[in-house]
């Protein structure tokens, strides 16, 4: 099985060759961790997660490793630790926990290592020590810089030269750049801030480094794959290459390149800053399927723009029922779940996910149309292999089936609209109709309290 990828760096879709056959290892920029994920967030970790189980189906499971790290050393965790007085550790570990948690709903199996860069201070240390000896970093008030122009070959995964990047100012200056390019490996903490020792003085590493350390330390100065979203591109990854193979002397830091493209609402993206997105804690929250989540972001392919709505899971989870559906209906039959060529060829094919899912609806029409015990054996193997390489219909089909939705499928939206026709009926005397939905939201265990400024609800 030859799997193809496309790699950023060489700009093209590539036959994927691991340094070791024995040992494919894979790295995945993780979350800071200061607030409940969002699902844009949530998208590398579904879509790697996918690349992860073709791996471990392809190589063996016991031969891929791979590492997703927690970033739990930043200015924004630090600031709510200000504000709210909690500690910082506090924070990180519940946060963390929420993180856990929701990725587990979504399906995501958890990486073989869960580096936080707090346990990695001292690897940071030395891979900054490394590069001032080499000549490519530099200590100044406290702070020490990686000197860009020291790297001749920097900008290879954006494709940014030098100039571009001071053209287009996306440099802070600062008195103690030699090079308004040069960006921070590490800077100094004041006496409220977290910080570590150093040979600098008290402070704290920059983000960039984390990953390089963290992913040298596990996974070795060169390694197979790279990935995460398409706005880690640069400066992110560009600066993760650029300090990894200063420090080590390589041509590489990983081989393969791998971008999920944006998760967007109206085809913007989404994102904390411009305050349009919604969190996986709060679809499930309203009662939405962790699995239904992966199912919509599975539907398109990883390297593509999606939009993620309400009614796109609601589709997904109509879609899961079917799949349930026919599992339920063929019953017990005991099967060893075989993964079809055709699953495999669609995900070999740069995670062709869209593709894949399309072969699985034809596999449970397969399903749905088995008469005889063998063959609905055999069709109920091929429906769990390919499920099992998507990460789908892990769950039992009658439970999931009987699995009540109750008032929290409803969405905020929805039951907002239920109140202003509620209140258009009483506009409109008609007190039964009124009545009515008011009864049927109380029903799914939604409260309305009417006040003089309006109707409110919550759900009990
Ligand atoms: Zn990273």
């Amino acid at each position: 099985m030859t799997i193809h990828l496309y790699n950023t760096l060489a700009r093209e879709k590539q036959v994927f060759t691991p340094i070791d056959p024995k040992n494919v290892r894979m790295y995945v920029c993780g979350p800071t961790v200061y607030d409940y994920a969002h699902i844009g967030n949530a998208r590398p970790v579904v879509a790697f997660d996918v690349l992860y189980r073709l791996l471990r189906h392809v190589y063996g499971a016991d031969h891929v490793t791979y590492a997703r790290n927690i970033t739990d050393i930043d200015d924004k965790i630090m600031a709510a630790s200000v504000e709210t007085g909690e500690s910082i550790a506090s924070i990180t570990n519940r946060t963390t926990g929420w993180y856990h948690d929701d990725m587990a709903a979504l399906g995501a199996m958890s990486p073989n290592h869960e580096p936080r860069a707090t346990s990695f201070v001292p690897q940071m240390v030395k891979l900054i020590e490394q590069l001032i000896a080499k000549g490519h970093a530099y200590a100044a008030e406290g702070h020490v810089l990686f000197n860009v122009p020291s790297m001749v070959d920097y900008g290879g995964l954006s494709g940014r030269s030098l100039d571009d990047m001071i053209a287009g100012a996306r440099v802070e200056v600062a008195p103690y750049k030699k090079h308004p390019a040069d960006f921070v490996l590490w800077k100094p903490s004041d006496a409220g801030q977290p910080g570590w020792p150093s040979p600098w003085g008290q402070g704290r590493p920059g983000w960039h480094i984390e990953c390089s350390a963290m992913a040298g330390d596990l996974l070795g100065q060169v390694f197979d794959i790279h990935a995460g979203g398409i706005d880690l591109i640069f400066p992110h990854h560009e600066n993760e290459i650029a300090q990894s193979r200063c420090a080590h002397g390589t041509p590489v830091m990983a081989n393969y390149w791998l971008h999920n493209g944006f998760v967007q609402v109206n085809g913007q993206k989404m994102s904390k800053s411009l305050g349009n997105f919604f969190t996986v804690h709060e679809l499930l929250e309203e009662g939405m399927r962790g699995e239904a989540m992966r199912l919509a972001l599975l539907s398109a392919h990883y390297r593509q723009p999606i939009d993620i709505t309400r009614d796109g899971i609601k589709e997904a989870k109509a879609q899961l029922d079917r799949f349930y559906g026919a599992l339920a209906k063929v019953g017990e039959v005991e099967v060893e779940p075989q993964v079809p060529d055709t699953i495999l060829a669609a995900l070999a094919d740069d995670l062709n996910t869209p593709l894949a899912v399309s072969e699985l609806h034809e596999l449970v029409t397969e399903l749905n149309k088995a008469t005889n015990p063998a063959k609905k054996a055999e069709a109920k193997a091929a429906v769990l292999g390919a499920a099992r390489l998507l990460g789908l219909l892990w769950q039992d089909p009658v439970t999931w089936l009987q699995q009540d939705d109750g008032g929290k499928g409803r969405s905020a939206a929805e039951i907002e609209q239920l109140i202003a026709d509620r209140i258009a009926a009483r506009k409109a005397k008609n007190f039964a109709e009124a009545d009515r939905i008011r009864d049927m939201l109380a029903s799914e265990g939604i409260a309305l309290e009417d006040s003089p400024s309006g109707t409110s609800w919550k759900r009990s």
